[in-house]
């Protein structure tokens, strides 16, 4: 769903919502794909855990599940605070478009792609809803990305099942920052939530089409991933 101009940015935006998806399509710039892409192998993706810590386990699959579908490396950050001028005080929650700013600026000199993970409420503008929580913002072809585990946990089976929801939020963001848009393909990980986080429950793997699309940008994808959750 399209919700309007951004005039800041010359790069897009998209994100995973719960009431919807969102895209903030701005001026296409060409910034994100302009610079020289490095060699695959030093294509280093960062995880920036920021706010209260996550359980180690929910970490450990995002990491996993990154390394799993793009073929990267995968490094963590040290965890920091989230930034205050990130803070939302209307909703007591941070503005996700924010922290992607925030994000961009702490990427290491080495690194090609970062997520910003947090439990912490997230939310951005959709349409005419002023703040909106979302599941995960990311800059399409762009740097970053944000994710939260918060709505992963919404009527979940329980702590490995909203754990497998996040590591699917996680790579559904990379895969916008990789230049995927949304996917019609029922139960492809690029699918649009339409605002239900029950979305992520049908996906299983990248559908052939999003799968050719990165293999044209240069991208190496393992061809059979050790995809770590079950079929739906
Ligand atoms: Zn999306
Ligand atoms: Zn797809």
């Amino acid at each position: 769903m399209k919700t309007g101009q951004s005039k800041r940015s010359s790069r897009s935006l998209v994100s995973m919502m719960l009431g919807a998806l969102v895209f903030l399509l701005a001026s296409l710039g060409s910034r994100g794909d302009a610079r020289a892409e490095p060699a695959l192998q030093k294509r280093i993706i960062y995880i920036q855990p920021l706010g209260e810590p996550l359980p180690k386990a929910d970490v450990a699959l995002v990491k996993r599940s990154l390394e799993i579908f793009t073929g990267l490396p995968v490094k963590m950050l040290a965890r920091v605070k989230l930034p205050k001028m990130a803070w939302y005080p209307p909703r007591r929650r941070w503005r996700a478009e924010k922290l992607l700013r925030f994000l961009d600026k702490r990427m290491p000199a080495d690194g090609f792609r970062i997520l910003g993970l947090t439990a912490a409420d997230i939310s951005t503008t959709n349409g005419t809803y002023k703040d909106w929580g979302v599941l995960g913002l990311a800059n399409l072809a762009g740097t970053a990305c944000v994710i939260s585990s918060l709505r992963c946990h919404r009527r979940s089976r329980g702590k490995r099942h909203a754990r497998i929801r996040l590591a699917k939020v996680a790579v559904h963001e990379i895969g916008h920052t990789l230049g995927l848009d949304h996917c019609p393909t029922r139960g492809c990980l690029l699918e649009d939530a339409r605002g239900k986080v029950k979305t992520t429950d049908r996906e299983y793997d990248m559908c052939s089409r999003c799968r050719a699309k990165l293999k044209k940008r240069g991208y190496n994808l393992p061809a059979k991933p050790k995809i770590p959750w079950p079929k739906p």
